[in-house]
């Protein structure tokens, strides 16, 4: 009898062996089976370890990249091939971040399922959210500079544009060994980081709204400049005695170099962490560059320029758009995608209470500071400027924000390259792009 006992159990241990050693595939299934079936060699998906399968399209079915049986086609229009480059990828993998790499099980047709499974050797196809007509317009009014455009419906959290330049035609024959081509294979809004400049005072206001009490009763003034420690923060203008909404309004360096000194060093970088600033992003699993704001060795004087996006502070662009729409969002974003019918996870970044004050912020800012009622005429805009100095060359252009329209809900971030002014550079493209939006 205890012979039969013993071998029953030795049967259940070996069943239940069994059982956790099928749970534990599954599971390593569900989690790697897309990179297994991917592997570079395997001949149903890669040639010469190229990927050889699948289609690409806009939001409209525009087809952007194709490639099946050993044949590769871009998009036709030269200017729609350049505009998406760094978004769709290209098929000799310089464009690292590019979704033809990104989402090559997708476009392979793997699912958990089935498998790879692609009857006719073409795989599947995948519509981004990206808009190549708005692709084309945001790249030409760059005009040959360098920069980022990106444009994020912040109620789906759907990417409409995302352009990066330096770029070229993946068909043409341009030397990107020349001059000008510096980065050129980088998709500067998700892989790059800059200097923010004072679209890094909507972090400083968001800190100093929180935690310091009586701000709304305040008056901060300005003398054209303020002495810190023997060194003098320069202001761009003499704005005298201002109220809280107008040293953003005015973009007061005197001002905001006063409120990052109150608030220290230690406070403003929580706020820059709290909001993604200082860490990687992923955008449907693609990696982002992490931003930096680090003030553990300032003085006084560092710790002043730290809290206006100037000192070491470096942003990455996605990691703003985020921000944004967190703000237009009342403090919550829906992460942004490129993948069409895909919806992100939500996520909280800041107070609610704290969202809508900066939103009446922004939009007090770009009316009474940028004339948004004439230079943006129909949009209802909320917006901060940056002039983010780089030691050598004209300052990085900025222009981010969102529109409050239930219609078209946009967050934009812009950035030109040494463009110069924020306003008349970044917030000028960002015109022309968000008409363009609205109108399409
Ligand atoms: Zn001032």
């Amino acid at each position: 009898m205890k012979k039969v006992k013993r071998r029953a159990a030795c049967a259940l241990l070996i069943a239940a062996a069994i059982i956790v050693g099928m749970a534990v595939y599954l599971v390593r299934l569900a989690d790697h089976g897309a990179d297994w079936a991917m592997f570079r060699a395997n001949p149903d998906v890669y040639q010469n370890g190229v990927l050889n399968t699948g289609t690409l399209t806009d939001r409209n079915g525009l087809l952007l990249a194709q490639a099946g049986n050993g044949v590769y086609r871009y998009a036709d229009d030269a200017a729609v091939r350049t505009a998406c480059l760094h978004a769709v990828g290209d098929y000799s993998g310089n464009i690292g971040t590019g979704a033809v790499t990104a989402f090559a099980s997708r476009l392979a047709g793997y699912s958990f399922v089935n498998g790879l499974y692609s009857p006719d050797g073409t795989g599947a196809t995948v519509e981004l959210t990206i808009d190549a007509s708005l692709q084309a317009t945001a790249y030409q009014a760059l005009w040959g500079r360098k920069g980022a455009v990106l444009v994020c419906n912040y109620e789906t959290g759907e990417i409409l544009c995302m352009v990066s330049a330096p770029s070229f035609d993946p068909n043409g024959t341009v030397d990107v060994n020349a001059a000008g081509y510096e980065g050129v294979y980088l998709n500067r809004c998700l892989s790059s980081t800059f200097p923010p400049g004072s679209i890094f005072k909507l972090v400083t206001a968001a800190a100093a709204i929180e935690n310091i009490p009586d701000l709304r009763e305040r008056t901060f003034t300005c003398q054209g400049q303020l002495e810190v420690d023997g060194e003098t923060v320069v202001c761009t203008g003499w704005h005298g005695d201002q109220l809280f909404e107008d040293t953003l309004a005015n973009s007061c360096n005197c001002a905001f170099a006063q409120i990052a000194l109150e608030l220290g060093g230690e406070t403003l970088a929580a706020y820059a962490e709290q909001f993604g600033l200082t860490s990687a992003q992923s955008l449907n699993g693609i990696p982002t560059a992490a931003g930096r704001f680090d003030v553990a060795d300032t003085d006084r004087f560092d710790l002043a320029w730290s809290g206006m996006g100037q000192y070491n502070d470096l942003v990455n662009p996605y990691a703003f758009l985020r921000y944004i729409c967190a703000i237009a969002g009342g403090g919550s974003l829906r992460e942004p995608t490129l993948l069409l019918g895909h919806r992100g996870k939500t996520t909280s970044l800041l107070d609610e209470g704290t969202a809508q004050e900066l939103q009446q912020l922004m939009n007090y800012t770009a009316f009474t500071a940028y004339g948004s009622s004439w230079r943006f005429p129909g949009l209802d805009i909320c917006a901060k400027t940056g002039t983010a100095e780089v030691g050598d060359g004209s300052p990085h252009a900025w222009f981010a924000g969102f529109l409050r329209n239930e219609d078209h809900p946009l967050a934009f971030v812009v950035l030109v390259e040494n463009g110069g002014g924020g306003l008349d550079a970044a917030g000028t493209l960002a015109g022309t792009v968000l008409q363009a939006a609205v109108a399409g």
